[in-house]
């Protein structure tokens, strides 16, 4: 079975708790427009993204080929950065200043339906972004949407400027989380290769290349050391990384199963074996599976549902992205889907993420593979190709 988007992600970390609940604070000071973004995303969805400095309040109204966005107590930009892709469905991006609200008007290129809110995200600041307020839509008849005329009476109206580029590369940041180390060996082959120790070579050839690439990059352990698993998930929330990649490998009492498979967070396992690689990771930390849906309801409470969805898509558009780099690179795939969701401790948090395990080390001729050099970099090119193709701009 798998989950929808909106399934996958019902629990974060406690570390979330505070991150997630420090902005909501409502300030008296404005909100500022900081830039405007369009882009095409896979199935041919626009994405309209609104970036702003603090934590916007908004509203939709429709015109005839016409969305506009409400931004409550905003100021707005004349020369906010606009760039605006070829293809979607918006062709120009007009600010119209209305008292204290910011109306973004969009002109359509067709008509589209009523927003659902399942479409509509706001991301938390990270790396070099503010606030962004992210609308995926495609073109529609009109359904849902009542004449509202709303953009017809504007007290300013700035034409934002032509699309500029933005040269600089944007710094992302990478959180790599070699699985185990310490006094928890993970799981060990039949030769005696311990997880913790092909994890971390992976995970530190993993960082060299991610480095050459421009990222920046921060491993949750060097050397040899035992780490909690929300240590980790925590970890990452205070480097403030834009994505989180957990590393390990697997075993399987049948020894002919073999492959790599990628994880991402869920509340219910997506499967039994699933389920029973969330009992075994979290199993370090003596974290019941069965206990997770209580132990993380306040925290579900505490962050609204848009957060939760944010991240669970943005991780689910990662997963998807890592195991077809992988696959492409042919890397044996374990039967079955590619990615699977499970309860897993380590993935606990408001940034978005995956598990990968690597490969089985129970099977004899993988066990031989995960612990050679060759190998090992082969499934690196794979890991930075599938983090180079992500789309962190959103
Ligand atoms: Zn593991």
């Amino acid at each position: 079975m798998k989950l929808s988007r909106r399934q996958v992600l019902k629990t974060v970390s406690f570390s979330a708790l505070v991150v997630g609940l420090a902005p909501r604070v409502v300030f008296a000071a404005p909100n500022a427009l900081r830039s405007i973004r369009t882009g095409l995303q896979p199935g041919g969805k626009t994405r309209l993204v609104i970036e702003t400095s603090s934590r916007p309040s908004y509203t939709l109204s429709y015109g005839e080929k016409k969305l506009i966005v409400n931004l409550s107590n905003t100021n707005g930009k004349a020369d906010a950065q606009t760039k605006l892709a070829n293809g979607t469905l918006v062709k120009r991006i007009t600010q119209i200043q209305d008292g204290t609200t910011l109306k973004i008007s969009a002109e359509l290129g067709g008509l589209i339906d009523a927003i659902d809110k399942k479409q509509i995200m706001i991301l938390e600041p990270n790396g070099d972004n503010d606030y962004r307020l992210v609308l995926d839509f495609v073109a529609g008849t009109g359904r849902g949407i009542a004449e509202t005329g709303t953009a017809t009476k504007a007290a300013k109206t700035t034409k934002t400027e032509t699309p500029k580029e933005t040269k600089t590369k944007k710094q992302h940041i990478i959180v790599i989380d070699a699985g185990h180390g310490g006094k928890d060996p993970g799981c060990i082959g039949r030769g005696g290769t311990q997880e913790k120790t092909v994890v971390l070579s992976v995970a530190k050839k993993l960082k060299g290349k991610l480095e050459a690439e421009g990222y920046k990059t921060f491993l949750t352990r060097s050397n040899d050391t035992y780490l909690k698993l929300a240590e980790r998930a925590e970890f990452a929330e205070k480097k403030r990384a834009d994505l989180f990649i957990s590393l390990h490998a697997n075993a399987n009492p049948s020894r002919n199963v073999k492959g790599f498979s990628v994880y991402t967070l869920s509340e219910k396992a997506s499967d039994e074996e699933a389920q029973k690689l969330a009992e075994s990771e979290n199993a370090a930390d003596k974290i019941d599976v069965n206990g997770f849906e209580q132990f993380s309801k306040d925290i579900r409470v505490a962050l609204s549902s848009l957060q939760q969805h944010a991240v669970a898509e943005l991780s689910e558009e990662y997963a998807n992205g890592c195991a077809k780099s992988l696959n492409r690179a042919s890397i044996e795939q374990q039967k079955g889907p590619a990615v699977r969701h499970a309860p897993l401790a380590v993935l606990r948090s408001t940034v978005p993420g995956a598990l990968i395990e690597l490969g089985h080390l129970s099977n004899k001729s993988e066990e031989k593979l995960l612990k050679s050099d060759s190998h090992q970099n082969k499934l690196v090119a794979a890991i930075v190709k599938s983090i180079n193709s992500y789309d962190f701009d959103v």
